[in-house]
């Protein structure tokens, strides 16, 4: 009998990996074993200890990989897998694998860094202190990617094919349609990845992709999200805010710095600056985007440019390539980094990761975080345990570098630029089903968002909803 088993992001925002195991072995056919997404732990470190484990199968046991977007908790452990032995297809979109060749190969070079760094301090536990996968290493896996269309069907075997559709979250991201046939009967799985925001520019403005996922699915089994289980987005316009606490920081002559992820989030967040300076709103200040990717991101961004929304289209026919833009610099070595440390001007700082567990922006948190002129702007989900999160909550202190750094800059958060579909745009999304798929399991989010989202889609829609839990297995009747 087939089986679903969760090998991450159950419990937990991070490490998404689903396992469809098709065994017909008792019906005298063997059976084979997809992976749904192969991501990376991030967070506390009882999570990232599992990037450390093997998975409960060996991994040359895997025939293919399917993966819904480019995402680092989503697409973070290829390398590793890889490592481990896998030598099958991974199926992507064409976006897809443009933003993995970046952002695997920068996931790489970050893990050495921090092996190289607690080797140094010889504060790791292991000694030496080991890269999980190196830069190297990363650019090797993908010559395993292939590119899948939209709506096209892959045949896996005689029993398993699937289809993407799109899911609205960042751009190249899709659902996963998989159909499993057996004994004459097909049962339709659906995996939704992470589910962007709701069609309406006003509601989720700044979307950079077609926004709302594909309605009126068909699924007997469907395994969703929940990271905004538990909150509702705000419905207002972030810019006018936005726009007055960068003008509040400048007056007091201190700088913003924007933890975000490189791709995608920074691009929306630097064609918002702009508008803003244009319409007068803001004033002409620098804006360094620091990551040693920043440049061909953009590149890609612009590469895809048919995959955006008419509102994003309309930006970058308005105002071209942000790489040519004055004022506005991409900074791509570590010298240049430094010289942005060095600016005592006020300026825009936007630099990754997202949530403060590593890279460049690290150090411009320790340059800036202690003194109170300085606004750190968070645009972005802080997974618990990340540095991001400790910063947002209002501890007085953070460790970078192996220091505590006094936190006495301004905080200020932002939740509408969020890419994660809330309750009632998920429930409207659930509402298109053409029929009530016969089990929905929740993965990808805190146990207290799965679990309220879990009651609100059961209360509203009477469907059964279970929260999955790591390494449970599930028939698939
Ligand atoms: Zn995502």
């Amino acid at each position: 009998m087939a089986y679903i088993q969760f090998l991450g992001a159950a419990g937990t925002v991070t490490g998404s990996k689903h396992l469809i195991n098709t065994s017909f072995e008792n019906e005298g056919k063997k059976g084979i074993q997809v992976l749904i997404d192969c991501g990376l732990f991030q967070g506390q470190k009882e999570w990232r200890e599992r990037n450390w484990k093997e998975l409960p199968i060996p991994a040359h046991e895997i025939d293919a990989v399917i993966l819904t977007h480019a995402h680092l908790d989503h697409c973070g452990w290829i390398p590793r897998l890889v490592k481990e032995g896998y030598k099958g297809p991974i199926y992507a979109t064409a976006a897809t694998i443009d933003l993995c060749g970046i952002i695997l190969p920068d996931s790489g070079h970050l893990q050495e860094e921090d092996a190289a760094f607690y080797n140094k301090i010889k504060k790791s536990k292991h000694d030496p202190a080991l890269p999980l996968y190196t830069f190297d290493e990363a650019e090797e896996c993908m010559r395993y990617f292939q590119v899948v269309r939209l709506q096209e069907t892959m045949k896996l075997s005689p029993e398993f094919s699937f289809r993407f559709v799109p899911a609205a979250h960042i751009l190249g991201s899709c659902m996963v349609e998989v159909s499993l046939a057996a004994n004459g009967q097909s049962r339709q799985l659906l995996f939704s990845g992470d589910i962007g925001r709701v069609r309406d520019q006003n509601v989720a403005p700044g979307k950079v992709v077609h926004s709302g996922p594909s309605p009126g699915e068909i699924a007997d089994v469907l395994v969703m999200e929940s990271t905004y289980g538990n909150r509702v987005h705000p419905h207002t316009d972030p810019r006018p805010e936005l726009a007055k606490v960068i003008r509040q920081t400048v007056e007091r002559g201190g700088s913003i710095v924007v933890p975000a992820f490189a791709v995608e989030r920074t691009q929306k967040f630097v064609f918002m600056l702009k508008e803003l300076m244009e319409a007068g709103q803001i004033p002409k200040l620098p804006v360094f985007c620091d990551s040693p990717m920043a440049i061909r991101a953009v590149e890609i961004y612009l590469k895809h440019e048919s995959d955006y929304t008419e509102e994003a289209r309309g930006l970058i026919q308005k105002y071209g390539s942000p790489l040519e833009w004055p004022g506005f610099t991409f900074a791509s070595t570590a010298e240049e980094s430094k010289k942005i440390n060095e600016a005592h001007y006020p300026s825009i700082i936007i630099s990754s990761s997202g949530m403060a567990t590593g890279g460049r922006i690290l150090h411009h948190l320790a340059q800036r975080l202690s003194d109170p002129k300085n606004t750190i702007l968070f645009i972005g989900f802080q997974a618990p345990g990340t540095r991001g999160f400790i910063i947002k909550s209002g501890a007085k202190e953070v460790k970078i570098f192996g220091d505590f750094v006094q936190i006495r800059a301004q905080i200020a958060v932002f939740e509408q630029f969020s890419d994660h579909a809330d309750p009632p745009e998920l429930l409207s999304w659930l509402r298109t089903f053409k029929q009530k798929p016969r089990i929905t399991y929740l993965v990808h989010g805190e146990p207290a968002a799965s679990t309220q989202l879990r009651d609100e889609i059961v209360k509203e829609l009477g469907w059964k909803v279970e929260v999955a839990e790591w390494l449970e297995k599930e028939n698939i009747q």
